[in-house]
């Protein structure tokens, strides 16, 4: 007796566990730990993963499972752990583990085909196939064969396969094959009717062409025969029709140029011995690469990685999407060609199926992608790499709420291999640790060619308020955008706006209203004009006038970018612009079309928000301008700082990255503010050192681990007393050294009309943590009081939202 442990495709905390289901007779040894199956649950059948097989079960009357949906597991032995562990250290359900590692098509409905596997002659199966190799599993239901087919299967001579009904599908190519030994096609083509002329030079073109398979389009080109005319062909029994899949790739049409592996610098060769090293003693070990915009990082990547594929084994590069720009594809695909697979969101379903399947065949070697990527099946893993390492995309904001760095961590010690983590900017917890030897720190300090960074120079919008000038654009920054209009050179604006930046802010003074317990901007709340704060719910009127200067310019602050182009437009009409925010680029494709035409010398002035701060790399860009260095470091985000010394630090990297030089112009209502000043100067080191003292004052990361727990539900009553019943038993769970906040609203505290709290603990160690927040989950998501709630908890969070 065979027995599969399966989780079921229902994600609820009731059903978070396994079910035993008994393998029938005919799947016997077929069904493995890591195949999708189809099971009965309930009155349904639904999908589920197998994770284990095991002779006995603790259940009397078994159900049987109906039939596997995969003839090869798609889940390895490493990815069943994997998914084990993201659903200890994330708290989701297993379910949705083990469906974040599998591409999305694979969760769609699947229609089965019947698919001829050998050229067989067997007349029973020439009559149920007719000429065709293909048919519908419901078709053969119908005329009563599948008892013999199944037969079939089992002889190997028909395979089952599974295709994804709506969601993407494999792309299939017609094909022809020639039925004829070259002997006999010479012989019918002796005697063939002079008048079927097109059948003849099809029948002629497979010797000219020299193959006996060709698609429908070779036949085409060849002989401008259409399908109507080869058809005949196959009925005469000369040729067979085939549909063979074919990979979509998003690529296809461009040509990489193939590059070597350029003489690394003395500072690039010493950060690549130690991986190097790594890499031949089979060892795991993290590196963090620390080194400056255009220091040449992606070259130590690249070598890195041949040397990892010279040993027989695979590589995953993290980039963050924004920066899955061609620019960057080509330099991977450049290097290592056909052996490259890319992965974004970018991709239709199906494209991204495709790009799957390369790597689970073993047909490509090095994948290329964004989060995740990190689940890439690869077997044979020999180095893993986290470019932009910082950026916060790479933690998941939806269950499960992975962070892609710890995943590539856990795979890098399964596998014995290195970790790279690459940045300009690292994350204060990345440098940290790297500090305290966790990982190993390699340190890039110069530009490749000892090319200067860019002169920043820090304008203070206060004062160009005092001298009257009302405009988005400083004196400075407006003379510059004009001499770079005159010289025929490009201009970068940088607007920084997200949804939620909006703060009130003192015009004449700079002066940004915090709350007085949390030292955290309060958020500008336009219908009820009130200022909270969300980490402890602390609210306030807005003030008629500047509490520090007495000013009445005191507001609410933000700026879209259409309002800039339409300023420009006012200002400087000769410019042309492309403006690169959502709205323009939502369109698949777009982001790439505009960057292209920006590359090409189509506009003067590329206009965008955060998409456009990295991967930029054209020479003719001479001027950087950041419109509004503050909007970032007033959200109600204890990484506020951080992220704006990143993010101007990277902005700042677009320029002079070539021959010209290149200047970078900050405008700021708080020039003051470390972060600002520190990106001017792109002294990481200090602002590290600063932004450390304040993280330790907040007990904040990395002095601090957080855990955020996010109630929510149409009733705010039900909500408020959720939140305080959970905050009370955590409290009552954890050590004294432990601080809990809450509960509080949200920042955003409805979202569809639910109303949402949340508690936040900050924490140095709490062994139990994992384990009572799981209690909490599992308390509130199955008791009937509890319906209708939803209970998030984030574990180290990044959204504070
Ligand atoms: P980073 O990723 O650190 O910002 P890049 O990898 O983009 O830097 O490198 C900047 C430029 O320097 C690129 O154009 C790259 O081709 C070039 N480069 C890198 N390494 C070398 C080298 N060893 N010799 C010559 N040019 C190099
Ligand atoms: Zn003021
Ligand atoms: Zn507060």
């Amino acid at each position: 007796m065979q027995i599969a442990s399966v989780i079921v495709d229902v994600p609820t905390m009731r059903t978070d566990k396994t079910y035993d289901y008994l393998i029938p007779e005919e799947w016997k040894d077929r069904i493995y730990a890591g195949t999708r199956v189809s099971v009965p649950f309930g009155p349904r059948s639904i999908q589920g993963f197998v994770l284990d097989i095991r002779d006995h079960s603790d259940i009397n009357k078994l159900k049987e499972i109906i039939e596997p949906l995969d003839l090869t597991p798609v889940l390895n032995k490493e990815l069943l752990q994997l998914g084990h562990w993201l659903t200890e250290s994330t708290l989701c359900l297993k379910v949705s583990a083990y469906q974040a590692m599998l591409p999305s098509a694979m969760k769609a409905k699947y229609k089965k085909i019947l698919h001829l596997v050998s050229n067989t002659h067997d007349p029973n199966l020439q009559k149920i196939f007719g000429q065709k190799d293909e048919i519908m599993w419901e078709e053969a239901e119908e005329r009563k064969a599948l008892p013999f087919l199944q037969k079939e299967v089992k002889k190997g001579n028909v395979e089952v396969r599974y295709v994804v009904k709506s969601k993407g599908n494999k792309k299939m190519i017609r094909i022809f094959h020639l039925l004829l030994s070259r002997e006999e096609l010479e012989n019918i083509l002796l005697s063939y009717p002079n008048n079927a002329i097109k059948q003849k030079s099809i029948l002629e073109c497979f010797i000219k062409i020299g193959k006996d398979k060709l698609t429908i389009n070779e036949i085409t080109e060849a002989t401008g025969a259409t399908l109507a005319s080869v058809r005949p062909l196959v009925q005469k029994g000369y040729l067979m029709e085939k549909q063979e899949e074919v990979y979509r790739d998003p690529y296809e049409n461009r040509v990489f140029k193939r590059t070597e592996a350029l003489k690394l610098t003395e500072e690039q060769q010493k950060a690549i011995d130690p991986i190097m090293h790594t890499i031949e003693e089979k060892k795991h070990e993290t590196f963090l690469l620390y080194g400056v915009t255009g220091s040449g990082k992606t070259e130590v990547y690249l070598q890195s990685i041949q040397r990892v594929l010279d040993n027989g084994k695979e590589a995953i590069v993290l980039v963050p999407e924004i920066s899955l720009t061609p620019q960057m594809v080509h330099r991977f695909k450049g290097r290592f060609g056909d052996d490259v697979a890319v992965l974004h969101s970018g991709l239709s379903v199906g494209e991204h199926y495709d790009e799957w399947r390369k790597i689970q065949r073993k047909e490509v070697k090095v994948v290329v992608g964004a989060r995740s990527a990190i689940f890439a099946p690869f077997e044979n893993l020999g180095i893993i790499i986290i470019d932009e390492e910082h950026e916060t995309s790479y933690k998941q904001e939806e269950n499960p709420r992975y962070h892609a760095r710890d995943v590539a961590i856990f795979r890098g010690n399964y596998h014995k291999c290195p970790v790279i983590l690459g940045s300009a900017t690292p994350s204060l917890e990345s440098f940290a640790r790297a500090q305290k030897g966790v990982y190993t720190l390699l340190t890039m300090n110069r530009r490749m060619n000892n090319k200067e960074l860019p002169n920043v120079s820090i304008v203070d919008m206060r004062e160009e308020l005092r001298e009257g000038n009302r405009s988005i654009f400083s004196r400075e920054l407006f003379s510059k955008l004009q001499d770079r209009l005159e010289k025929k050179q490009q201009t970068v604006l940088f607007l920084n706006k997200r949804g939620y930046s909006s703060f009130v802010m003192c015009r004449d003074c700079g002066f940004v209203i915090q709350c007085p317990h949390c030292d955290i901007s309060l958020t500008y709340h336009r219908h009820s004009n009130q200022m909270k704060c969300h980490y402890c719910g602390y609210e306030d009127l807005v003030p008629t006038t500047c509490p520090e200067c007495n000013s009445e310019h005191i507001r609410y602050f933000g700026t879209g970018t259409q309002k800039v182009e339409e300023e420009i437009g006012k200002l400087l009409p000769e410019a042309r612009v492309i403006r690169m925010d959502v709205d323009t680029t939502s369109r698949k494709g777009a982001h790439e079309k505009l960057l292209q035409q920006f590359q090409e010398g189509k506009a003067d002035i590329l206009l965008g928000t955060q998409m456009i701060a990295k991967g930029l790399d054209f020479p003719n860009i001479t001027l950087v301008g950041v419109l509004s260095a503050d909007t970032m470091l007033h959200l109600p985000d204890f990484r506020s700082s951080e992220k704006t010394f990143q993010l101007l630090t990277q902005v700042s990297g677009r320029a002079g990255r070539h021959e010209l030089e290149g200047e970078v112009v900050i405008q700021t209502y708080t020039p003051e503010h470390y972060s600002i000043e520190l990106a001017g100067t792109q002294d990481y080191n200090r602002f590290y050192k600063q932004e450390m003292i304040m993280r330790k004052i907040g007990s904040y990361p990395p002095f601090y681990y957080l855990a955020l727990i996010t109630v929510s539900h149409e009733e705010l009553m039900k909500v408020v007393s959720t939140t305080e019943k959970i905050t009370k038993f955590i409290r009552s769970k954890i050590s004294e050294d432990s601080v809990i906040l809450g509960p509080v609203t949200s920042p955003i505290p409805r979202i569809n009309n639910r109303y949402r709290y949340q508690c936040l603990i900050k924490y140095k160690r709490e062994p139990d943590l994992a384990k009572n927040l799981r209690l909490v989950l599992e308390h509130f998501g199955t008791s009937k009081q509890s319906e209708g709630l939803t209970i998030s908890i984030d574990v180290n969070p990044y959204m504070m939202m």
